[in-house]
Order: structure tokens, then C-alpha cells, then sequence
């Protein structure tokens, strides 16, 4: 049985291109903007906050022009990332209290992010590990899909599918963990018909589809 770092190397051979986020992280983007980044990526496509990230930060790149900026100018500027009027309040929420409580810092842990408006536990981790690289899992629906089909969990929401992680997956590896889940899942582990017939873990993979048969069922039985 393969272990989890050759999984991952395995995974990492067949991958193309580079996540938003890590590409962010690659360019040593400043932590602010990769926290604006990840409020900006809720239930979006990557290539949608891309845009909405380089507008934005085209225009305003620190908190104090973002909390000077009018609301309905934010809003323009981040439209294509979805749900912009939302994230344009938090956008700014956030701006200001990282200027009254941080000295216009990012904070570089868990607790004090996961107070910020709007910053859940993914967001939070992904900060850590792409504005600070302080070993974290950011479990997204990839994450939390691809873990479960590998069989390295068996759990219900992304929240317990991260502490299921953290309790096996060796801390060295859960850097690369998100970015190589990210990719795999757009490319290869896709939500509906994953190409398993082109996965370089076919072999490996126990095709564990209870997590997702048993959601199906539960939207069917609520419709
Ligand atoms: S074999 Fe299929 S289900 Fe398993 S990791 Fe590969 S693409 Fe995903």
C-alpha cells in the first residue's frame, strides 16, 4: 500500500498549472491580499477571483483604501467572484478592524483569524499556509471529497474531515496537502464522473463514493 508523500508525489506528477491561491503564494503576495483572495474564492471558480482579486487590488491594495473606498465601488470591482455585495461588506469589515486592532497586519494564527468577519476555518487555514506557510489543512470541497474517496477519512462536513486529516496525515506533508488537492480535483478527481481511467492512483484508490451517495440522498429526500 502506498503511503500518503507517495500519493501525493504521484498526484503531483499528472497536475497542470498552478491553483489561485498558490500562484498568489508563489508571486510572495502580500498576506493581505491572499486573505482577500480566499473571501473572495467562497463558492466561486478560481478563475472568477482571479479577476475579481486583480481589480480590486489593481485600484485598492491596502486596508486603509479599502475602508476609504465607496461600498458600491468595491462591489463593481469584485462582481465576477458572486455574492459580491456580501463579500464587499466583509471585504471592508475585515479592513477595518485588521487597522484598529493590527496595525493594518494580517495576524498569522488560527484563533485571531477565525475572529475576523466572515473567516471560517478554511479561510483561516489558508492564510497560514499560503500567507504565512505555518503547516495547516484547508479542507474545501476537494479536500474534503478527494479524502474521502481515498478512504483517509470517513467523515460528514469538511470540519471533522480536517481534524480526521490533521490526526494522520504527517505535518509535513499538510502544506501541500490544499494545493495538490485543489488542482487534482479540477483536473483528474472531478465532482460528477471522475476520470479515474487517467488517475495515477487508480490502483490505490478504494472509489469511496459513500460520503457523496449519502448527500445525494439526503438533497433528494429535502427536495
Ligand atoms: S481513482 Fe478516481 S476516485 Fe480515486 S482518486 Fe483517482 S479520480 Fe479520484
Amino acid at each position: 500500500m502506498m503511503e500518503y508523500k507517495e500519493i501525493l508525489d504521484e498526484i503531483e506528477k499528472q497536475l497542470e498549472g498552478e491553483a489561485h491561491l498558490d500562484e498568489l503564494a508563489k508571486k510572495k503576495q502580500d498576506p493581505f491580499k491572499i486573505l482577500i483572495s480566499t473571501i473572495l474564492s467562497a463558492r466561486t471558480r478560481d478563475a472568477n477571483t482571479r479577476i475579481a482579486t486583480e481589480k480590486l487590488f489593481a485600484k485598492y491594495n491596502t486596508p486603509e483604501s479599502i475602508v476609504e473606498a465607496n461600498i458600491d465601488e468595491i462591489e463593481r470591482l469584485v462582481k465576477s467572484s458572486g455574492f459580491y455585495k456580501v463579500k464587499a461588506t466583509r471585504i471592508k469589515e475585515v479592513s477595518k478592524i485588521l487597522i484598529e486592532e493590527y496595525n493594518s497586519n494580517v495576524p498569522d494564527n488560527y484563533e485571531e483569524l477565525l475572529n475576523l468577519p466572515g473567516v471560517g476555518s478554511k479561510t483561516a487555514n489558508c492564510v497560514l499556509v499560503y500567507a504565512f506557510k505555518i503547516p495547516a489543512i484547508p479542507v474545501d470541497t476537494h479536500v474534503h471529497r478527494i479524502s474521502n474517496r481515498l478512504g483517509w477519512v470517513k467523515t460528514k462536513n469538511p470540519l471533522k474531515t480536517e481534524v480526521a486529516l490533521r490526526n494522520t496525515v504527517p505535518k509535513e506533508l499538510w502544506l501541500k496537502l490544499n494545493r495538490l488537492f485543489v488542482r487534482f480535483g479540477q483536473q483528474i478527481c472531478l465532482p460528477i464522473r471522475p476520470k479515474c481511467e487517467i488517475c495515477p492512483i487508480n490502483l490505490e484508490c478504494p472509489k469511496d463514493f459513500s460520503m457523496e451517495l449519502e448527500n445525494r440522498g439526503k438533497k433528494k429526500r429535502s427536495l
